[in-house]
């Protein structure tokens, strides 16, 4: 059976740096500490083991730990030639909670125990140092006051500050003795009317009484959702050590600080720290006195200066990571209180590790695996400069990254008005819908008040690379006031507001903001990670401008071109129009002139003449819908030939995958409602009736096209197999520019893909006009160009049978947005509704469309890379949607065997990385499993 406390002191301890599971974050360094030689103050751990039997025995420690904790006190005292709270020399100890991981001051921390009314006299004659003594009594007084007896610290400090102005001083270091005296009995008064009894003046039961507490501390709400936030469990329970006391407020010769080995901000290679004279614990964080840089210690204290230095030079080497430290020195005497791993930024991690690898200090494997892949959005975006940040006004969900500064404006049409004025703006809405794109487009931000993770608004943001804050719920959104509510208070068209799409904080006001800081190192580091990664990294781009922003990141090509965010121009949405409204007319005119041709064909000779009159009357009705929708497709054609060639010139040789029409239609049609009222305001002033005729056959088509659900409508491949003349258009539109580029000696290769597959008809449906019109188009071009035709994964049923898909496909790109949707029945655009209460109860651990599901829909993903294996084991397979770019989804791909990721090419380097360290750790894996 292990041990439940252990020793450590002079340059002997019972643990290590390996013992966290047992000793907690900081008993494990002190104890690693104390076996380097470090001077540390001596003590022993309570093991986190004692915790979870506290809890079992309904917080109460067993009685094997009351009697070890009896003995190692007394080895305590017999080292220190002291007893603890002795009244003529008291031994004074500190009792620190420290858990596995680290939880900066989530839980709490109790000093100078061992003080009573008896024993601070002790400490006085001891120390020649009244003053002292008395500031450590009522410094214990409100720790243990507010920690163990649960008075709010807001009590102590009020009678501190009642004494301060009784003496007419402002600081705390200005305190005499007397006043100090009079701080205490006031405390002790405070916990008499809080709790009916008096301070424990008994030194062992003060400390059994703070252990308890440490231990309960481990529960409160603080340290819980530091937890829930940061993803570590709630089982784990915390150490307790209790430590022997050095003083850094003993007189002008003491002092304490904490430090960093080097900066975490930026990562430089220099000693970073503050301190503050004459102070105890935690004077330098609680902000009571603004503390020195230590720089200043190198004047004030130099020979403690050079041993700190070369202290944490060594902690560093041997922990062979940045160091965050705390130090205390007692008349001169240097002591370290604590050293653990040092937080840092993005940006301070990449330089850190590269660093760290050119000092040969660790390897390039490490150096990769050292930086979280998410950590690098912060290098890639603006940020807000916290120095000069206005009031946060409200929250929503991050679903961009990167900071925006801008005025408000509440229509997509005042935002290009604005934009086009020279004005940086941020478009404000309830929501977003397509018809907003070029809004966005103009937006330097997007803040929606309703929408998810997932929502259009943060899909498309992201895949502009814009900061968005979507389901900010406090925005009452009045778009036709050009304003805003939020609580009482009011966002106006023109007024300026800053967006952190990285926190999700709304700012009214102009912040000031940090350029992304994409150095020399970064690219170093990024070329070190692609040597380890097997997965390739595509990027979602619809544009030449992304395509080029995706190879700047490292695109290895384009796993998702959608065609229809091309639609949207101003030209071309009217091209579109006329498609959508002219196809269901043109298909029934077409209907009527072959029925009329096959009546010809088996009419007798006497009725030869009739039919055939009746086939002239068909063609004549069919002229018109034809010459419209035929007309609007060589229209759309010539338009995105044009975009496919901008976006095979910025790819290069790359793969790029086009995806056929997607969407509903209505998508592309004015709102149905917005027509209604049209037509009733045109009605009620008396507008021509011709130009209400024509509104009103625009709605009536509007409403023949309308669907209940759309998402789950006539979209995507259905759209495809109703009307083979779009597919073949868009088809012939890539063909052609792939076919221009290879005759001026490019060499392109673009993979053709199907999307909204359930079935293996379909894709062979969709297969067929592909081929022929590629054929086609080839033929008459007279040049051969490579391509692929596949199809996305993304109805549950194509997952399922992905084994008869296989055989009409050469690649699958998992589209895991709609997969998701479909897969939970969870409606993308309508998840902000419950999701956040689910996540808040636990239901669902994280959001489905942030981080792939793996037992659910991963597990869809899993069949179908087996069962379309198994028929074509030469398929192509990646992942297209939002997950793409996930470091958890990476992972997941990447264990299945995946070709590539595709995702929004700001999460292009992120992607890369997550790739890598796939790839290394399941090389771990592998040698620790051959080893076992
Ligand atoms: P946290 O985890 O919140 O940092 P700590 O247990 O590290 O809490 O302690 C809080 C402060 O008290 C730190 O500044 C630490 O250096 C100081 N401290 C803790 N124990 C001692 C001690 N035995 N002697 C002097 N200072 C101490
Ligand atoms: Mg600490
Ligand atoms: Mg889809």
């Amino acid at each position: 059976m292990s041990q439940d406390l252990y020793f450590f002191a002079d340059g002997k301890a019972e643990g290590n740096a390996a013992m966290k599971d047992v000793l907690g974050g900081k008993g494990a360094g002190l104890a690693e500490m104390t076996n380097a030689g470090i001077p540390v103050p001596p003590g022993f751990t309570i093991s986190t083991r004692v915790c979870l039997d506290f809890f079992g025995e309904g917080g109460k420690v067993p009685d094997r730990v009351a009697q070890a904790q009896k003995q190692y006190l007394g080895r305590l005292e017999e080292m220190m030639g002291k007893r603890l709270g002795d009244p003529e020399d008291p031994l004074l100890v500190s009792v620190r909670s420290g858990a596995k991981f680290s939880m900066p001051g989530m839980m709490d921390t109790i000093l100078n125990l061992g003080l009573s009314d008896r024993s601070v006299e002790g400490l006085a004659r001891k120390t020649g140092n009244s003053r002292f003594a008395w500031d450590c009594y009522r410094r214990f007084l409100s720790m243990f006051g507010n920690v163990v007896l649960e008075i709010p610290k807001r009590r102590f400090e009020e009678e501190l500050e009642r004494v301060k102005d009784e003496r007419g001083v402002t600081l705390d270091l200005e305190l005499d003795e007397d006043a100090l005296r009079a701080v205490v009995e006031a405390s002790k008064q405070v916990i008499r009317d809080a709790t009916g009894k008096d301070f424990p003046q008994d030194p062992y039961r003060q400390l059994d009484m703070s252990r308890d507490a440490v231990f309960r501390s481990w529960h409160n709400p603080r340290a819980v959702f530091y937890r829930k936030q940061n993803k570590i469990p709630d089982d784990l329970g915390t150490a307790v050590n209790v430590q022997a006391m050095v003083f850094g407020n003993m007189g002008d010769t003491s002092a304490t600080g904490v430090g960093f080995t080097r900066n975490p901000a930026t990562g430089e290679h220099e000693f970073y720290g503050e301190y503050l004279p004459n102070a105890q614990g935690e004077d330098v964080v609680a902000g009571i006195r603004t503390p020195k840089p230590i720089a200043e210690l190198g004047k004030e204290m130099p020979e403690v200066y050079k041993q700190l230095r070369d202290i944490t030079g060594r902690l560093e080497k041997h922990y062979k990571d940045v160091q965050d430290f705390e130090f205390t020195v007692e008349n001169g005497k240097l002591f370290l209180l604590q050293t653990r791993t040092g937080k840092r930024t993005g940006a301070a991690a990449v330089r850190i590790a590269v660093d760290m690898a050119q000092e040969g200090l660790i390897d390039r494997k490490t150096a990769v695996m050292r930086v979280p892949p998410g950590d690098l959005d912060q290098l890639l975006h603006p940020r807000v400069d916290p120095k000069n940040k206005p009031e946060v006004l409200a929250t929503g969900l991050p679903a961009s990254p990167g900071a925006a500064v801008g005025r408000a404006v509440f229509t997509a049409d005042h935002a290009l008005e604005w934009a086009e004025r020279g004005e940086a703006v941020v478009l404000i809405r309830a929501e977003t819908n397509p018809d907003d794109i070029h809004g966005m487009d103009a937006a330097k931000g997007i803040l929606t008040a309703t929408g998810g993770m997932t929502s259009h608004a943060a899909v498309v943001a992201r895949g502009m690379g814009k900061p968005c804050v979507a389901g900010c719920s406090a925005f009452r959104v009045s778009e036709a006031d050009r304003k805003a509510r939020v609580g009482d208070r009011t966002v106006a068209e023109g007024d300026w507001v800053t967006l952190d799409g990285t926190s999700g904080e709304v700012m009214l006001g102009q912040a000031g903001l940090q350029e992304p800081t994409v150095g020399g190192e970064f690219a170093t580091f990024m070329s070190w990670a692609d040597e380890f990664r097997r997965l390739g990294v595509r990027a979602n781009a619809d544009v030449p401008r992304d395509a080029r922003k995706a190879v700047e990141f490292g695109a290895e090509g384009i796993g998702l071109c959608r065609t229809e965010h091309m639609f949207f121009g101003e030209d071309r949405i009217k091209r579109v129009r006329e498609m959508i409204l002219s196809a269901p007319e043109y298909r029934r005119a077409q209907r009527e002139v072959e029925t009329a041709r096959r009546e010809m064909e088996k009419a007798g000779a006497s009725g030869q003449e009739a039919a055939a009159s009746r086939l002239r009357e068909a063609e004549a009705r069919f002229a018109g819908p034809k010459a419209a929708f035929t007309g609007s497709l060589d229209a759309l054609r010539a338009l995105q030939r044009e975009d496919f060639l901008g976006v095979f010139k910025a790819m290069g040789e790359r793969p790029v995958t086009i995806r056929t029409l997607d969407p509903p239609l209505h998508e592309f049609l004015p709102k149905r409602e917005e027509l209604m009222v049209e037509i009733a305001v045109g009605e009620a002033t008396g507008t021509p009736s011709a130009a209400l005729e024509e509104k009103r056959a625009l709605l009536a088509r509007v409403e023949a096209l309308h669907e209940f659900n759309p998402m789950l409508g006539h979209r995507g491949c259905r759209l495809g197999i109703t009307f083979p003349e779009i597919t073949a258009m868009q088809v012939r539109a890539i063909l052609e520019a792939a076919c221009e580029i290879q005759r001026g000696g490019g060499v392109v290769h673009p993979e053709i893909m199907i999307p909204l597959v359930g079935s293996e008809t379909e894709l062979a449906n969709q297969r067929k006009v592909v081929e022929e019109t590629a054929a086609a188009t080839m033929d008459e071009a007279k040049v051969k160009v490579e391509y692929l035709i596949g199809t996305m994964i993304e109805v549950p049923r194509a997952a399922l049978t992905a084994n008869e898909i296989a055989r009409a496909a050469q690649f699958f790109s998992f589209g895991t947005n709609d997969l998701t949707q479909m897969t939970f029945g969870f409606s993308r655009d309508d998840v902000a509704h419950f999701l956040p209460q689910y996540l808040e109860m636990g239901i669902l651990k994280q959001d489905p469309f942030v981080s792939l599901d793996r037992t659910g829909v991963g597990d869809l993903v899993r069949i179908a890379v087996e069962r379309g294996r198994k028929t074509n084991p030469k398929i192509k397979i990646g992942i297209c949607g939002e997950h793409g770019g996930d470091p958890d989804s990476v992972f997941f791909c990447h264990r299945l065997g995946f070709d590539y990721v595709s995702c929004s090419p700001f999460r292009v380097p992120i992607a890369r990385l997550a790739a890598a360290q796939a790839a290394l750790s399941e090389a771990e894996e592998t040698v620790a499993a051959a080893t076992a």
